[in-house]
């Protein structure tokens, strides 16, 4: 008997009846032996519905006020199923985040868990009952409710086999798996059987939101087990884990993309040695995640620098640089919207040289400009325009083999 953390996403509990589906998985589960707990979401759109809400009665809402509303909607669904799973007879209780001991930095909308108090969730197991516990929230000092970033439930769900020491945890969701790409816009995608907690990493911080990029990071940091499954078919899913297999380890596993991205160029920059440090800890002081960066000198004294952000911190961005003008010492910015970030990813790149190379090719051949560039060993990722995206990602898709790849059984 070991014990299981399974966790259900939004659509996997959107109804009642999607709800009774997931009690039905979770006594399975029992009914192998295991210990159980099971993370859950807000049920279907209803977080978007909170965020919508908000936003007709304030054009800013307070962070603390929207963490206070959006955790109202994983508190509906672990009431919800375990309501459906003590009607089926099954001992069970519903915790929330703070009720589960899930202590958080004293952030709100996008807090880090810090420690897990599981003292609670261990006696319930040991008391022989099912425990639910909410997604995607936390508690902060001084009895401070906080979020962990859309998407957060998966990194409740890993924190907590974490800190239980679970045999497995189980992210159940409105696809097979993890797949080569989106199979939402790529109908070639392919299920992967397996891909490493690094790759998955890149994946997820590259904008495939299959996974929320900090699960993966605990569950790469504390080597748990995970895998991505579907709440509807029985189906094996996606193993996450450290070794992937050999006869699997394609130069490319998976292709990522990201929309909304903006690139911002600050031209004229005549600060000498510190411009670089002085724009970029300006920008950061003020919570403006900046992505890709590039410098160029123009003259011996002045540089231009340019730097790709997401196109909702664009306002911020240009105010904050606006408002310091002087001191950043710069003669003009400009920026270029409606942009997305195409990347590749791979642990098979760090002993294949060319692979930035083949996939500038390929873009070429499509008459796809690219407009920036990064790479790391694992990743190469490339900023297009918006328009060109899906067209991208498909060409790689085929020009990596991607769809076509046959992989071992299972
Ligand atoms: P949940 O509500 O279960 O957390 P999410 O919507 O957060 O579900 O994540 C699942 C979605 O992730 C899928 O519906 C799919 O559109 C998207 N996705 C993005 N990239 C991938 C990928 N590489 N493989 C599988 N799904 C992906
Ligand atoms: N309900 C939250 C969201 O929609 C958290 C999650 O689903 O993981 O972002
Ligand atoms: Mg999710």
């Amino acid at each position: 008997m070991g014990i299981i953390v399974q966790k259900f996403g939004g659509t996997s509990v959107g109804s009642v009846e999607r709800i009774q589906n997931v009690a039905n998985r979770v006594i399975q589960e029992v009914a192998r032996g295991n210990q159980v707990v099971v993370v859950v979401s807000a049920m279907g759109k209803t977080t978007d519905e909170l965020v919508k809400l908000a936003n007709q009665l304030s054009k800013n809402p307070s962070k603390r006020e929207m963490d206070m509303l959006l955790t109202t909607g994983e508190q509906i669904s672990i009431a919800l199923l375990t309501m459906a799973l003590q009607s089926s007879g099954h001992d069970a209780v519903s915790l929330t985040g703070w009720q589960a001991g899930i202590k958080t930095e004293a952030i709100h909308g996008n807090a880090r868990i810090v420690d897990i108090d599981q003292e609670k969730m261990l006696k319930h197991l040991n008391e022989g009952k099912i425990v639910v516990v909410a997604g995607f929230q936390g508690l902060a000092v001084e009895s401070e409710i906080t979020t962990l970033g859309r998407g957060g439930s998966d990194t409740t769900a890993v924190a907590i086999a974490a800190a239980l020491k679970a045999d497995k945890c189980d992210i159940y969701t409105d696809v097979t798996g993890v797949f080569t790409t989106d199979p939402r816009y790529v109908k070639n995608a392919r299920k992967l059987q397996s891909v490493s907690y690094d790759e998955m990493l890149e994946l997820a911080n590259l904008g495939a939101g299959v996974l929320h990029p900090r699960a993966v990071e605990f569950a790469k940091n504390f080597a748990i087990p995970l895998e991505v499954r579907s709440s509807m078919e029985i189906e094996n899913g996606t193993r996450v884990e450290e070794e992937v297999s050999m006869e699997n380890n394609l130069v490319v596993r998976g292709i990522a993309f990201d929309k909304e991205v903006t690139r911002v160029t600050v031209i004229g920059v005549t600060n000498g040695l510190h411009s670089l440090s002085t724009i970029f800890t300006t920008l950061a002081k003020n919570g403006i995640n900046v992505d890709i960066i590039i410098q160029s000198m123009t003259s011996a004294d002045q540089t231009n620098i340019s730097f790709s952000i997401q196109s909702v911190d664009l306002d911020e961005t240009l105010s904050v640089l606006e408002e310091n003008k002087e001191s950043l010492g710069f003669v003009s910015v400009e920026h270029e919207s409606g942009l997305a970030k195409v990347s590749i990813v791979g642990s098979g790149m760090i002993s294949n040289p060319g692979v930035a190379a083949q996939m500038f090719e390929v873009l070429a051949q499509h008459g796809i400009q690219v407009k920036m560039v990064s790479t790391s060993e694992i990743k190469v990722s490339t900023v297009v325009e918006d328009a060109h995206m899906l067209k991208a990602v498909e060409a790689l898709h085929a020009a990596f083999e991607l769809e076509i790849n046959v992989e071992q059984p299972v």
